[in-house]
């Protein structure tokens, strides 16, 4: 912990375990990236894996997010996970179950093609597990066209609510009721591409995803 990352509003819903952040990290497809560009804050979200003690990104040679980010400007990335509503008595006390992270630091540039093949397995097993190797291989000229960026896990915070409602003594006799609605997050039904030729089954390991 850093003094920039030392949580001082309601400090008790700080985390301060490493395997905390990855939990996080791993359950958050997206991220959103925030830095400077031209003087001016922008909070772009993307998608983003864990990989041991970094954070990947991957994006377009040509998008202004990730040309700014490969020269070595400092980022702020936050992921977020809304996990219930808290209902409490009144308005002011009322609240949401979350699990946030932010990670500060400057990313760097996977410029070699082995470490960046490696990288995009890490975000395609991240996203999508047990896909890479049914995939083919990424041709030179995608790999050309694909920035990959790894932000080490050194600077970053946790943040957990997932109390109960927290009203004050005088609130409790309040005719409403009180409680928490989780949120969760779910797979559909896979829905085959329109243009899906020679009838390749679902996968198996979709199973796996939605269970
Ligand atoms: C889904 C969700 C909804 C929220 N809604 C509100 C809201 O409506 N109003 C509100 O005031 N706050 C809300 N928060 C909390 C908010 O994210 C901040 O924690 C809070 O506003 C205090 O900000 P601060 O900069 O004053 O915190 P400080 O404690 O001064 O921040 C110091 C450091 O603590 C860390 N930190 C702060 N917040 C977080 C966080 N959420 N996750 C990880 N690290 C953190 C950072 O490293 C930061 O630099 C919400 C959080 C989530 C995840």
């Amino acid at each position: 912990m850093t003094e920039r990352t030392r949580i001082r509003r309601i400090p008790e819903k700080a985390v301060t375990e490493v395997a905390a952040l990855h939990r996080v990290l791993d359950a958050a497809k997206v991220a959103h990236v925030a830095f400077v560009h031209d003087g001016a804050p922008v909070n772009i979200p993307v998608a983003t894996a864990r990989d041991g003690s970094r954070l990947l990104l991957h994006g377009s040679t040509g998008s202004r997010l990730f040309r700014t980010l490969a020269s070595g400007v400092g980022v702020c990335v936050t992921v977020t996970l809304l996990d219930g509503m808290v209902l409490a008595r009144s308005a002011f006390e009322s609240s949401m179950h979350y699990r946030s992270a932010m990670v500060f630091g400057i990313p760097g540039e996977v410029s070699e093609v082995a470490d960046k093949l490696v990288a995009l397995e890490a975000m395609t097993e991240a996203w999508m597990p047990g896909r890479w190797a049914t995939l083919r291989a990424p041709l030179a000229k995608e790999l050309a066209a694909t920035m990959v960026l790894e932000l080490v896990l050194d600077e970053w915070s946790v943040k957990i609510s997932d109390g109960d409602p927290d009203d004050p003594p005088e609130d409790l006799d309040e005719p409403v009721w009180a409680g928490v609605l989780p949120i969760t997050t779910s797979y559909g039904v896979p829905v085959p591409a329109p243009d899906l030729r020679g009838g390749p089954p679902v996968p198996p390991y979709l199973v796996d995803w939605t269970s």
